[in-house]
């Protein structure tokens, strides 16, 4: 039997930085730099720099991320904001935990991003924002959503949490929301070795704001402007994070080469791609196919010792936790029918090109 391909493996990219990485960590442990602090600071101004923004805050998680986001735009009771169904489901925690309500939108049948095309239909006088996820690093339509969010005066927030690095007309997302949120849980394509989250943003009053608000509400020490948390950045993750910031682009490189493998050389029409138009840079945390016969697959490629993810096998309005806002079955068809029929390919940089040989081979044989 051929050696196991993992789904997704971070051992191989911590033995291949293993005495770099935990050099950063020493440094952290010997000037008890814990809790936010320089080692944070640094990486903020790094990664405002990578992403094309003035402002970065780190903060505890994506999640956090996205739930200080839409506090500090002041999104709360009774508001509506503009969810995908396809994404995980943090997305959608963030405006649950400030009290306001997600309004679930169906994703294309082709791109399986959010369908710009149904947006319109769901907004009312009390829809405050729309947030945009790039689903498995492909960025979502931007423009068509920003032509939306301004015609209504909405916030568009961004969902980066799985798209570090990826281009839109040539530009880095993260710069087109009024605010952007990032996750660097270990298994995204900048990982941190623990829990960790980021805000980026061009609004100062937002940015100070986040600040306030991750940090107890607090600017001096003891002295609460308003009602916080503690939702900072480890000093760890910070000093983690810097150093494989510089080593991101190089990732993202191997990834896309890895899908052009794919793309190319997997020929088996029962196995469906996504579609990426060819003004967008897709940066691939996940390879995402469809196929019919999903478990068939799925059981077939783990003979080969091959295994695959879904993402996700249910979407966003058919989850228990949001049963109490009704949505039946039938009301969002495309993201349904991905549901029951998505596939994740192994993807990750460290692939070695037999492996990759041998998903193709397979995907090819079945
Ligand atoms: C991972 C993820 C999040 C949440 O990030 P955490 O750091 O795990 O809290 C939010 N949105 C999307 C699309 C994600 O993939």
């Amino acid at each position: 039997m051929s050696d196991r391909i993992d789904f997704m493996n971070l051992k191989r990219q911590f033995q291949n930085g293993e005495n770099e990485f935990l050099d950063c960590i020493k440094k952290v442990c010997r000037e008890t730099a814990f809790s936010g602090g320089k080692y944070v600071e640094k990486f903020e101004k790094e990664f405002a720099d990578y992403i094309g923004v003035k402002y970065c805050a780190g903060v505890d998680s994506g999640t956090g991320a996205l739930q200080l986001a839409v506090r500090a735009l002041e999104i709360g009771s009774g508001d509506e904001v503009i969810v995908p169904t396809n994404t995980f489901i943090a997305t959608a925690w963030g405006v649950i935990h400030n009290g306001a309500i997600p309004v679930f939108v169906d994703c294309t049948n082709d791109t399986w991003e959010i369908d710009y095309t149904k947006i319109e239909e769901k907004i009312t006088d009390r829809t405050k924002a729309i947030i945009g996820v790039h689903l498995y690093g492909q960025p979502f339509e931007i423009d068509e959503v920003k032509k939306i969010a301004d015609k209504y005066n909405l916030y568009l927030i961004e969902d980066c949490a799985q798209a570090h690095g990826a281009m839109y007309k040539g530009k880095k997302i993260g710069q087109y929301g009024e605010v952007a949120c990032f996750s660097f849980y270990p298994g995204k394509n900048l990982g941190a070795f623990g829990e960790a989250g980021a805000v980026v943003t061009n609004n100062k009053k937002v940015y100070d704001k986040i600040c306030l608000l991750k940090n107890h509400g607090s600017k001096e020490r003891y002295h609460h402007e308003e009602l916080g948390f503690n939702m900072r950045m480890d000093g760890i993750q910070g000093a983690i994070l810097s150093c494989k910031l510089k080593k991101l682009d190089g990732w993202n490189d191997r990834r896309r080469v890895i899908a052009q493998r794919y793309l190319t050389d997997i020929k088996n029409r029962k196995i469906k791609f996504q579609y990426t138009p060819n003004y967008i840079k897709h940066i691939y945390h996940l390879f995402e196919v469809q196929v019919d016969s999903r478990e068939n697959f799925i059981e077939y490629m783990e003979t080969n010792n091959i295994y695959c993810g879904m993402h996700y096998p249910i979407p966003c309005h058919l989850q228990n936790a949001f049963s109490f806002l009704k949505y039946s079955e039938g009301t969002c068809l495309n993201a349904e029918k991905l549901a029951k029929s998505c596939v994740s390919l192994p993807m990750f940089p460290e692939l070695t090109d037999e492996e990759i040989e041998r998903i193709i081979d397979a995907c090819n044989k079945y």
